[in-house]
């Protein structure tokens, strides 16, 4: 490689490339000169006792390779390393040898200086983007043990809600024996989570993404994405049906929005909503359910029925929610009184009219008074379940559902499956 090079002609414009080569070196059986009658060469060893020392094949003399990039920085004045070259190897070294003269010169010194500056130096943009190599390296670990985190999070957010079951505790307070199920359950997986454990243990609490507001933001990111999904599904299939229905809990009264529609070949019922009415008027429920079509930009004029009561706010010819949708551009629809709701209505209606009928849902009723009204009576029937071996089939009698007539089906099994038990409760009391 050296042999390419040479202290005399090369350029030094290029100092990184130089820098990165090192001094020239070449190692060969070099000319001799006439000294004053001695023949003396330039020596190999000499390399070894002075690392700036370099050789010249072309005019076979030294030069110096911290001066000869460096000297014109430092105001060098001497040309003999750097030009020339030195090649009067009678005093080249000893006690007052011109090598070891170089190398203790002023010169060389700052020359030299500069050099190992160079050598060790990393330049400002080549360090800033180390830091930020660094600083950027640093905040991806931390982003993808955020997002570990974050996915245990919302698997316990989804678990929690398909279990149906409260998030809260009555004391979340960290002293508290029984935090609710949703602290209770972090708490759990972070035993054998490490990274969820560190989590825990190193934020403040306020930006540990346990707070109530957070629960109830990630439960509405789930069911936007379950409407994206539905909404998707639905504009696929472009005709759809709706049903709606009203009820009212704690004094407040809300209307359940259901879309049917068949995708990929399957019937899908999907409810899209439980939103909360202030009014039950046929025009102010037309409005909500409008509002939440509008909110997926399922358009109306693809509704292809209505699944309703027969409440006049929802059937009516004139005010009906039913016709005002058909008012907005609905007109593709069938409206049709809910069958669930009709057959309910018909069912009701037979039974008030037949007295047998009466008769035994009235008993049946008794029965479950009686028997569920006390402790004590309710403990006589349990064991007499277990004297007449009665353990398959429906055993625990249940209150009668008015709007439901169907359900008292639930009711009769429980009935005739525990008869001998009820039958033998009852002599035993009279
Ligand atoms: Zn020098």
């Amino acid at each position: 490689m050296d042999s390419a090079r040479d202290p005399a002609s090369e350029s030094t414009a290029d100092v990184e490339r130089i820098m990165s080569l090192g001094p020239v070196r070449p190692k060969l059986d070099f000319p001799r000169t006439t000294f004053g009658g001695k023949s003396l060469r330039f020596q190999e060893r000499w390399y070894s006792l002075f690392d700036w020392l370099e050789y010249s094949v072309e005019k076979d003399a030294t030069f110096c390779f911290c001066c000869r990039i460096f000297g014109n920085q430092v105001g060098c004045s001497g040309t003999v390393f750097v030009k020339q070259g030195f090649r009067n190897w009678k005093k080249a070294v000893g006690n007052e040898g011109k090598l070891e003269k170089h190398s203790k010169s002023r010169m060389h010194q700052l020359s030299r200086e500069r050099a190992i500056c160079r050598k060790t130096y990393v330049p400002i943009n080549a360090q800033l983007s180390a830091v930020a190599a660094e600083d950027l390296s640093r905040r991806q670990q931390e982003k993808k043990e955020n997002r570990e985190v974050a996915e245990v999070i919302f698997d316990v957010v989804r678990h929690i809600i398909l279990q149906n079951e409260a998030f809260g505790g009555h004391d979340e307070k960290d002293s508290s024996l029984n935090q609710g199920k949703f602290l209770a359950e972090i708490k759990f997986l972070a035993k054998y989570h490490p990274p969820l454990q560190k989590w825990l243990d190193t934020y403040p609490g306020n930006v540990l993404w346990l707070s109530p507001d957070i629960q109830n933001e990630m439960i509405e990111i789930l069911a936007n994405h379950i409407l994206d999904i539905i909404k998707m599904q639905v504009k696929e299939s472009k005709y759809y049906s709706v049903e709606c229905d009203e009820v009212t809990s704690h004094k407040h009264s809300y209307m359940s929005i259901v879309l049917r529609y068949v995708f990929n070949n399957i019937i899908y019922e999907r409810m899209i909503g439980l939103k909360e009415v202030v009014s039950l008027t046929g025009k102010s429920l037309w409005g909500v359910l409008v509002q939440e079509l509008g909110k997926l930009q399922i358009p109306l004029c693809n509704m292809v029925g209505k699944g309703f009561d027969g409440a006049s706010n929802m059937s009516g010819k004139e005010k009906g929610m039913q016709q005002q949708l058909t008012d907005a551009g609905a007109t593709l629809f069938l409206y049709f009184h809910c069958f669930a709701h009709c057959l309910n209505l018909v069912l009701e209606k037979c039974a008030e009219t037949l007295q047998p009928v009466k008769d035994v849902f009235s008993t049946i009723g008794a029965i479950y008074k009686v028997m569920e009204g006390s402790p004590q009576r309710n403990a006589v029937y349990e064991r007499k379940l277990e004297l007449f071996s009665i353990k398959d089939g429906r055993t625990a009698l249940r209150a009668f559902s008015d709007t439901r007539w169907t359900a008292k089906e639930d009711n009769l099994n429980a009935t005739i499956n525990t008869l001998p038990c009820s039958i033998d409760c009852h002599s035993r009391r009279a």
